[in-house]
């Protein structure tokens, strides 16, 4: 199979080649050709991801979005869609999304190796057109990721991002604690009388 040398470098950084990144791969190159990006990757670059899958490591690594960088996004859809938008074009996206029969469903009489070959053969070999949907969107750019103040959990005294504090019975605690089911708590309260 030819697989292309990006794709190669990017299965190293997400551990294994696999139709998952394959979608990603082709996902972001798509969008990237389609809004005329033609550097690596760029900083105004936005992506808003709708599953938590092997393609999001794609999305990453030929994107530059990034979920420490925050113009990664994550929408727990379950669905293989992205939209790309970029601060330099507001109030628009792409909308890339994964077509049914774009890869070959899983059935009890194929194996499941032998599936998963034809499928990234598919995906990488494909045109983008029989692969996904692509639209232009109007689209609302989220915020600028701000920068919050912490404070220290009154449980277990780790410093918790001041907008993720939850008052409890008068104490201010992270969402573990107040969930009874902090695993620093044992290490860091205060000894009980
Ligand atoms: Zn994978
Ligand atoms: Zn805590």
């Amino acid at each position: 199979m030819d697989i292309p040398e990006e794709l190669r470098r990017a299965s190293e950084f997400h551990g294994h080649l696999c139709p998952g990144l394959a979608i990603g791969y082709r996902a972001s190159r798509g969008a990237m050709e389609r809004m005329g990006i033609a550097r690596a990757y760029d900083e105004e670059l936005i992506c808003v991801v709708e599953n938590d899958s092997c393609s999001v490591d794609a999305v990453q690594f030929f994107t530059g979005c990034t979920f420490g960088k925050g113009n990664l996004l994550f929408e727990d859809h379950g669905k293989q869609v992205f939209t790309f938008a970029s601060r330099q074009r507001p109030g628009r996206a792409v909308r890339i999304s994964l077509k049914a029969g774009a890869i070959p469903p899983p059935g009890e009489d194929v194996d499941p190796a032998e599936r998963r070959e034809k499928a990234l053969n598919q995906l990488v070999s494909a045109p983008l057109e029989d692969l996904f949907y692509v639209d232009d969107i109007d689209f609302e750019l989220p915020q600028r990721a701000r920068i919050h103040a912490s404070i220290l959990c009154d449980n277990c005294g780790e410093p918790t991002m001041e907008t993720r504090i939850v008052e409890k019975d008068g104490r201010r605690l992270c969402i573990p604690c107040s969930q009874g089911r902090s695993s620093a708590s044992m290490r860091l309260k205060a000894p009980s009388t």
